[in-house]
């Protein structure tokens, strides 16, 4: 891939120089995070980590990852209202996987009971690799779909500016003039506050449903106050909150602390830590309700690692959207090898193929919010133990994608100012909402571009491994 700084990349003074402006354009831009020190408090805060450098991307493969964001949406949508589909795909994985098990019951309680919920909103994102051929060539491969608690797309909102103003410092000024606009915060709000007209009461409100521990909370405000400029109200609560004081009424209108709730929208709820046995029936009260919630938890479930898996299969997306062959395959060209472990022959052969050649895969068990997968070593060590017991059925192995590294600099508070071989992940915004069974609203809604150095195998920006970036097409 192009590398197009070359020429500064290696200018010590500029780029400390230009550093000490990113990081002055991040605090004002408000690219900002609490501190690990103090989580609970905005009274000290600092950036968010990002690259100082924007990262090249092929011009080809951002346009096809957009392309493509309408029929994920589509995919995403037709999964949740497809009973069949997440019984049979997930049949294996919630008799050894709890967490999976326990968003299932609820799943089926709600279905039992009948749904109060008539809008649905979906906010995903989905993210991308650059896959670097032998003959040098880069191919879109998507690592997964997020649906349930997609972030950054506030702080990222606000990183195109801060890395143009580093362009024009290095001398870069028609470069800068190239870096896009985007702004995921924006087309996030549009879609909660259309499912928050469609619900249909002026007095409603929004609740933002957070962690205990929010250090992310601007990336969160970004979209809040894009919901404020449009006079809807925003409230913020925890599970704790919704146990304590959330209640329904004879029709299942949700209320909080006196309020009715028209849109939940989770940044929590899609790891086992999340959940106490309280929070546990707080989700259960949500799902139950009539409000709209982003995801519900149908939804939720489509974004896990085994359905991806199964959709890889061959069939299988022409069963979940027939009559749509030209959406089927945008999709499948951005996909990875994906294999299931499930018990068979299938699983056998594939475990003793990653066994024998761990670095061809990864290992990804149902778990989100990085930190989670295996890699090498530690895959084949893994698998060898498991590869007999029915916990196998628990994970995932996908192909390892291997994108040509670039260097940048990976701007972090209290750390030296040091290059780094770096490789990034793209990740596009996707919203829809539906009434009934009509399609309302189905849009890409922004980019997010995070870069990590190259030692890292996994994580994410909250996980501390990858930062901010944007891209710089070529
Ligand atoms: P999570 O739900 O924890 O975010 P992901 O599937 O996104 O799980 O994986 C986490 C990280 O691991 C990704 O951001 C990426 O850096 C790395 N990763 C995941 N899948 C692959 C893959 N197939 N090849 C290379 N790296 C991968
Ligand atoms: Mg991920």
């Amino acid at each position: 891939m192009a590398a197009p700084w070359r020429d500064v990349v290696r200018d010590a003074a500029a780029v400390r120089e230009a550093a000490a402006v990113a990081v002055d354009a991040a605090l004002l831009a408000g690219v900002l995070m609490r501190t690990g020190e103090q989580p609970h408090a905005s009274d000290v805060v600092n950036y968010a980590p990002f690259t100082l450098l924007p990262s090249a991307v092929p011009q080809d493969l951002f346009e096809q990852a957009y392309a493509v964001q309408q029929d994920f949406n589509l995919l995403v949508d037709a999964i949740s209202q497809n009973k069949e589909f997440l019984q049979q795909t997930l049949a294996s994985t919630i008799k050894v996987d709890d967490f999976t098990a326990r968003l299932f019951r609820i799943y089926t309680q709600v279905l039992e009971e009948g749904l109060a919920q008539t809008v649905f909103l979906g906010i995903n994102r989905s993210d991308y690799m650059f896959d670097c051929g032998l003959d040098g060539t880069a191919a879109l491969r998507q690592i997964e779909i997020n649906t349930i608690a997609a972030s950054f797309g506030g702080l990222t909102s606000r990183t195109a500016d801060v890395h143009r103003l580093v362009l024009k410092v290095l001398g870069k000024t028609e470069e800068a003039s190239h870096l896009l606009p985007n702004n995921p915060a924006k087309g996030l709000a549009l879609g909660i506050a259309k499912a928050w007209e469609l619900y249909g009461s002026q007095r409603a409100v929004v609740m933002f449903l957070v962690e205990e521990v929010q250090r992310n909370i601007f990336d969160q405000r970004c979209v809040e106050n894009e919901l404020w400029n449009r006079n809807i109200r925003v409230i913020r609560r925890r599970f704790r909150d919704v146990f304590e004081q959330g209640s329904l009424d004879a029709s299942r209108r949700l209320y909080m602390d006196g309020q009715e709730v028209a849109v939940v929208y989770y940044r929590e709820g899609y790891v086992p830590q999340n959940y106490d046995q309280q929070n546990w029936e707080a989700r259960l009260l949500l799902e139950r309700s009539r409000a709209v919630k982003c995801p519900d938890i149908a939804t939720q479930l489509a974004g896990t690692k085994k359905v991806q898996q199964e959709l890889s299969r061959p069939g299988t997306l022409e069963k979940l959207l027939p009559g749509r062959p030209e959406a089927i395959a945008r999709m499948r060209a951005t996909f990875a090898g994906l294999y299931s472990l499930d018990e068979g022959e299938e699983g056998d052969r594939i475990a003793a193929t990653a066994i024998a050649d761990p670095d061809r895969f990864v290992l990804k068990p149902q778990r989100e919010g990085g930190g989670n997968n295996l890699y090498g070593e530690e895959l084949r060590q893994v698998l060898e133990k498991i590869k007999d017991s029915p916990e196998r059925t628990s994970y995932i192995l996908m192909d390892k994608i291997k994108p040509q590294p670039a260097l940048n600099y990976l701007l972090r508070a209290h750390s030296p100012l040091q290059v780094s071989e770096c490789i990034s992940e793209l990740g596009i915004f996707g919203v829809y909402v539906r009434q009934g069974q009509e399609l309302v609203m189905n849009r890409a809604a922004g980019h997010l571009l995070r870069t990590k150095a190259i030692e890292h195998a996994d994580g994410g920006v909250a996980a501390g491994v990858a930062v901010l970036d944007t891209p710089y097409l070529v």
